[in-house]
């Protein structure tokens, strides 16, 4: 069995033919950045950012919306902190909030509940945003809320599978030969949703766990799988992630939410890639129409849609640590923490 100093030797002295893999999760690219991983690679393996940064795939119209709840004088918005300073077309949460706008953080969805019921008279809207891994939180919330006759509290979702997100990556990024998968997302959906993928466009899928080691040896699998011909699902996070994933919060999403057409920031609309609330519950729903999105004044330059497909790199923007930093970002690729601009900004900034 090779041990991690000779992973470690094969990846820096690989000279085969180019390999280009997708590390998928803003997790890993936290490790990645900050224990310089990339360093350790052969200049003949290439790592780029995916969309697995929930906040950076959302559209800047779902932030005008979000706005105009927050303006209207109607609504209270709840939303976490990542959320409020991303840019929308005219302005984020972050600006609506100053200038009189009613905005509050939370730091769970269940806080929600609590807000409505100690606020009988205020209806509230909460931007609910995430992957699969939470999502449960936000249909725990509903059955919360149903249980308790709670009416004064809407979902404004976007709420994203990420399995079709990486169908339309296979089928449009064709140089990407292979993906580390994200930890957390796959230990709700089960490593088993990359098999089709795999099998379609002949590319491995690698689980890893969130540490520098996880991830070299994940990207040594992928590479010896690429070397032999093999497009295999490998799990290499089986103390978290199973090949089913998480049954019960996989029956409680499709109990609340329903899959339905979504807009990604870099990609446009994809069926079946987002989570809806159900037809049953729609008083809990605000319905804002899936459309695709031109690019506004404010966030011209910003490249976040070419970042988060792998296509560029953060410092390949010319706003980068320019135009664009945390404090005054320009796109949400900077905001969040899982964003790959902000997360190279706060080590190469
Ligand atoms: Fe967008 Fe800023 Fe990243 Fe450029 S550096 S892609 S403007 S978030």
């Amino acid at each position: 069995m090779i041990n991690l100093e000779e992973i470690k030797s094969f990846l820096l002295d690989y000279s085969g033919p180019e390999i280009k893999l997708m590390e998928v999760c803003g997790t890993h690219t936290s490790t990645i950045v900050k224990s310089g991983i990339r360093s350790l690679l052969s200049k003949n393996i290439k790592l780029v950012s995916g969309p697995g940064c929930p906040v950076c795939v959302t559209g800047s119209r779902y932030i005008d919306e979000a706005v105009n709840f927050a303006l209207s004088k109607d609504y209270t918005v709840l939303s976490f902190g990542d959320l409020l300073r991303v840019p929308g077309n005219e302005m984020s949460l972050s600006e609506a909030k100053a200038l009189g706008g009613s905005v509050e953080i939370i730091y769970s969805p269940m806080e929600a509940a609590e807000k409505a019921i100690n606020n009988p008279e205020k209806n509230f809207v909460l931007a609910a945003v995430g992957f699969e891994t939470t999502i449960p939180a936000y249909a725990l919330l509903l059955d919360n809320l149903i249980e308790l006759k709670i009416s004064n509290v809407k979902l404004l979702t976007s709420l994203k599978s990420i399995g079709p997100a990486l169908d339309w990556l296979c089928e449009n990024e064709s140089d990407i030969d292979g993906f580390i998968a994200p930890g957390h997302v796959t230990s709700v959906t089960g490593a088993s949703v990359y098999r089709h993928l795999a099998e379609k466009y002949r590319k491995p899928f690698t689980v890893a766990g969130f540490e520098a080691e996880h991830i070299l040896v994940a990207i040594y699998d992928l590479v010896m799988q690429i070397a032999n011909g093999r497009y295999e699902v490998h799990n290499l996070y089986k103390s978290i992630v199973s090949d089913k994933g998480n049954e019960k919060a996989m029956e409680i999403i499709g109990k609340y939410f329903e899959l339905s057409s979504s807009y990604w920031r870099g990609i446009g609309i994809i069926d079946c890639s987002g989570y809806t609330v159900r037809e049953n519950y729609r008083h809990y729903r605000i319905e804002i129409p899936v459309r695709e999105e031109e690019i506004s004044n404010k966030s011209k330059g910003c490249r976040c849609g070419e970042v988060i497909t792998g296509k560029i790199e953060p410092y390949e923007c010319t706003l980068f640590g320019k135009g664009c930093t945390p404090a005054n970002p320009v796109g949400p690729c900077m905001v969040s923490q899982e964003g790959t601009c902000g997360i190279y900004y706060s080590m190469y900034g």
